[in-house]
């Protein structure tokens, strides 16, 4: 997984672990990044209230958010939802557009 150093900015895939923090140490820099303690009961019980406040609101917010369950859903599945969610909102050919701009396939 790739994530921002919170020193530099620099996107990296490689961390060391520092258990003493706990810390993520960024190897190009040094930076050190905490880790967020999410193993924790407390922690599972406030996403869970999170996910039942979502279904019950997501319609209602402004903008209205669009939920997409992935629970039992392919990668490919899941792929295919977002690009005609963006297409939908965006109109036309807006994911080929982007692809072209950044380099990346279709
Ligand atoms: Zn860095």
């Amino acid at each position: 997984m790739f994530a921002a150093c919170p020193t530099c900015g620099r996107y990296s895939e490689d961390r060391a672990i520092d258990p003493v923090g706990p810390y993520a140490i960024y190897p190009h820099c040094g930076g050190a990044h905490p880790f967020r303690q999410s193993s924790g009961d407390a922690f599972v019980e406030r996403m869970v209230a999170l996910n039942a406040w979502l279904c019950d609101h997501a319609a209602t917010t402004n903008p209205p958010m669009t939920l997409l369950d992935t629970t039992n859903q392919s990668v490919e599945a899941t792929v295919a939802a977002v690009r005609a969610w963006i297409g939908h909102r965006l109109g036309g050919d807006a994911l080929g557009a982007l692809a072209t701009h950044s380099g990346l396939a279709r």
